[in-house]
């Protein structure tokens, strides 16, 4: 498996992927954008470009999600290379064209080399797809459920608990080594948020200057077990995650449950 991430350059800090089997040349392009939402309009079209440029063919496009933002360069996409576009079952009234539902445990095969397994992960919106690929080296193309360092919100469409229960029930039980590839590049941000809510974590303090300076065409790939030292949202059970949320949170008991540390991290993370 070739993973190919595309920085697009806009407002939004998207991120588009193609996944490409290594034999056959063949790739699925997830999220693809159309040049509306980028800054420079000879920025249009990354994801046919970066296959044009390494050899590959597009021949199934991904939409974790149904927002705009994922979803904007289907047409394009599909018009240049007649690929065919998978989302989640329960999207079709909200993607048009969708070739191939997919529901949790369904296998995306690209090529004769790559196999992704579909996770169904509500939260961010409820009908999200996540995938995760099989192989040696396991990797989640995650969408706007988890990004570096952070959580999805849910203001369009999603629910807080489902996003926990996404979280808790799928996302922190992958192998530590798992890559994950977001939906968008939120790492500095996220990583102020987390010493705002642990000020001692030393890994994020570290970070921190390094991702300010980042150079986004190369963005650092980080692993599960990375996350669950630098993301508070999995860091439920830390010491001082609970001592600062008891400060803003008065009438929380001292022992929270993990569910609780979560929702009120997700409602401090909305104002923030
Ligand atoms: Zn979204
Ligand atoms: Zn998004």
């Amino acid at each position: 498996m070739i993973v190919e991430q595309i920085w697009t350059a806009n407002s939004g800090r998207n991120f588009n992927y193609l996944i490409a089997c290594g034999e056959t040349g063949e790739a699925l392009a997830v999220d693809p954008l159309d040049h509306a939402k980028c800054l420079d309009p000879l920025d249009h079209a990354k994801c046919l470009e970066a296959a044009k440029a390494k050899g590959w063919t597009i021949t199934q496009i991904l939409n974790t999600h149904h927002h705009r933002d994922h979803t904007g360069g289907n047409d394009q996409v599909v018009a240049a290379t007649h690929a065919k576009l998978l989302a989640h079952a329960n999207a079709s009234d909200q993607i048009e064209g969708i070739d191939r539902g997919l529901r949790a445990g369904d296998v995306i095969k690209v090529g004769r080399t790559v196999e992704l397994e579909c996770l169904d992960t509500p939260g961010h919106t409820m009908s999200h797809i996540c995938v995760r690929s099989r192989g040696d080296v396991p990797a989640l193309f995650c969408g706007d459920t988890l990004f570096n360092a952070g959580a999805g919100n849910c203001h369009n469409g999603g629910h807080p608990n489902e996003l926990y229960n996404t979280f808790a029930a799928q996302l922190a039980k992958l192998p530590d080594s798992t890559l994950v590839y977001p939906g968008h590049d939120y790492i500095s941000n996220n990583l102020r948020f987390t010493l705002d809510r642990e000020p001692d974590n030393a890994k994020a303090k570290e970070l921190l200057p390094a991702m300010e300076r980042q150079d986004t065409t190369k963005a650092l790939v980080t692993t599960l077990a990375l996350e669950k030292e630098i993301n508070t949202f999995f860091r439920l059970s830390s010491p001082s995650v609970i001592k600062r949320l008891r400060e803003a949170f008065p009438d929380l008991p001292e022992h929270p449950d993990q569910k609780t540390v979560f929702l009120k991290l997700r409602e401090l993370r909305n104002k923030w």
